[in-house]
């Protein structure tokens, strides 16, 4: 009896499924049916798409496995007669053709909307031509409202390849839009770029690697916003003289101060066309080149020595010290915390006491250990530290004296390379004491470059400067807000 009690209950439950499945098949054929009906509440288009009479919606399943919402319907437009604009004949309707746009998504559901629209035809002068379409998006097959979308979510940094993905978009399709969203906001007519938002009061020039080395590019930075406000190919000085002739000399020499490299043209550009520009060399760039010109050549000088006089074992540990002796300490310690927070990092770990890891001071601990067993890189630590606390200094007097003091310590050593730093140090020594009074940096334009790479890992770089150029334009501006205004599509 109980068994029969549970085939019943058996039985209830699969009567119980058998009916909520058809009860899922028959909403789901209901929903189909009044897109097909279209019934009247169900699903409008946005009010926007003006001249636009839907009459008509079906799902179509598509080759590529998506759901799209065929919106049919015709163009309320009546106007039937046309006249030529050419010849002022009134224009016959020559033939009717099917059209689809791509419209908004909905959801994971893409759409679009298609109509007939007619083609008319002059019988003076065989001119033809489309009847208008108030919601197409001009040079493609999409609706106003899908280009204000599409543009939306570039402008708020979603890769070309995210947004391809969210609005069922070709990549190619995306990335046109991207470029004239782009012209539109900082070039006149698609060709000039439009001039500085502001009168920058402090402005960094440098350098960087365009595509991965091949060639080189400026960047001209207002340093108070950080946007960019130049950018061209080379690094010589007439990337800088592009720049003054499209800002206009009033707005340059109304720049107080340029931060620049000094082993650069830029300064002599600077020198000869801002009359009332002070040059600064920033913290940046002299660290920059006491790592690179200076401490990266002892470190390779020493190894060499050590090796010819056979000591293996310290040339050994000078071998894979680059990183950690160009390394400012604040950084070795940030590194030491994060492998105590069980961050893995593996350059130069080779050589670390397990011990040290624990505790997390291997980085700082190998420092101190390199410049302890060598001279000469005891001195350039000490360089470093009496640079770094030289620009932490508003004085001028205080600071020049610092200098001539690094100087000297170069001097003392008989190193060649430190000599070398010695020498530039005293030719530029005018610019590097400005920093007293203008205490700027151009360390935004590392951040910038950080995400120069990163644009360039998505692919917008090589071969397209242009589009590359107009993208760091934009990266570099404030973020972007969707909604504030109502967004003007240019035709
Ligand atoms: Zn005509």
């Amino acid at each position: 009896m109980a068994g029969c009690k549970h085939l019943d209950q058996t039985r209830g439950f699969k009567m119980n499924y058998i009916q909520t499945r058809q009860l899922t098949q028959d909403t789901k054929q209901h929903l189909v049916n009044s897109l097909a009906r279209c019934e009247q509440n169900f699903l409008k288009l946005p009010s926007s798409l003006h001249g636009f009479v839907n009459t008509d919606t079906i799902v179509e399943h598509t080759m590529s496995n998506h759901n799209v919402y065929d919106f049919r319907g015709y163009l309320s437009e009546t106007k039937n007669t046309i006249f030529c604009p050419y010849c002022g004949n009134k224009m016959h309707v020559h033939g009717t053709y099917n059209t689809v746009l791509r419209h908004l998504p909905f959801g994971t559901t893409f759409s679009c909307v298609s109509f007939p629209k007619k083609r008319f035809k002059c019988p003076g002068c065989s001119h033809t031509e489309f009847q208008p379409v108030p919601f197409k998006a001009a040079n493609h097959n999409i609706t106003k409202e899908l280009l204000a979308f599409v543009r939306d979510l570039l402008a708020l940094g979603f890769t070309n390849k995210d947004v391809a993905q969210i609005s069922g978009l070709g990549k190619n399709t995306v990335k046109e839009i991207d470029v004239a969203r782009l012209r539109d906001e900082y070039t006149i007519d698609g060709t000039a770029l439009k001039k500085p938002e502001r009168q920058a009061k402090y402005i960094g020039i440098d350098e960087f690697k365009l595509h991965n080395g091949y060639k080189y590019a400026t960047l001209i930075v207002d340093l108070e916003t950080g946007h960019i406000l130049w950018l061209a190919q080379g690094k010589k000085k007439s990337s800088v003289y592009g720049f003054i002739e499209h800002v206009g000399q009033e707005w340059i020499d109304n720049v107080e101060a340029v931060a620049c490299d000094m082993n650069s043209d830029f300064q002599e550009a600077v020198d000869e066309c801002c009359p009332y520009a002070t040059v600064v060399f920033d913290y940046f760039h002299i660290m920059q080149n006491l790592n690179k010109k200076v401490i990266s050549e002892i470190r390779k000088d020493e190894q060499k020595r050590l090796l010819e006089e056979g000591n293996h074992e310290d040339a050994r540990v000078l071998k894979k010290s680059k990183y950690i002796l160009m390394s400012s300490k604040e950084t070795l310690m940030k590194r030491d915390e994060e492998s105590t927070s069980g961050k893995v990092r593996h350059k130069g770990s080779l050589l670390f006491k397990t011990s040290d890891v624990k505790i997390g001071t291997a980085y700082l601990n190998r420092y101190e250990k390199l410049i302890s067993n060598n001279k000469l890189l005891f001195t350039c630590d000490l360089i470093k530290e009496k640079l770094k606390n030289a620009y932490k200094l508003r004085d001028g007097i205080k600071m020049a004296e610092e200098i001539i003091d690094v100087m000297n310590l170069c001097v003392t050593t008989n190193n060649i390379h430190l000599r070398w730093f010695a020498k530039i140090l005293d030719k530029n020594f005018e610019g590097i004491v400005a920093h007293a009074d203008y205490p700027i940096s151009n360390g935004k334009v590392e951040g910038i470059n950080n995400k120069i790479k990163t644009l360039r890992r998505q692919g917008y770089g090589y071969p397209d400067d242009e589009y590359f150029f107009l993208k760091l334009f934009d990266i570099s501006r404030k973020k972007y807000v969707r909604n504030t205004k109502s967004h003007k599509i240019c035709d």
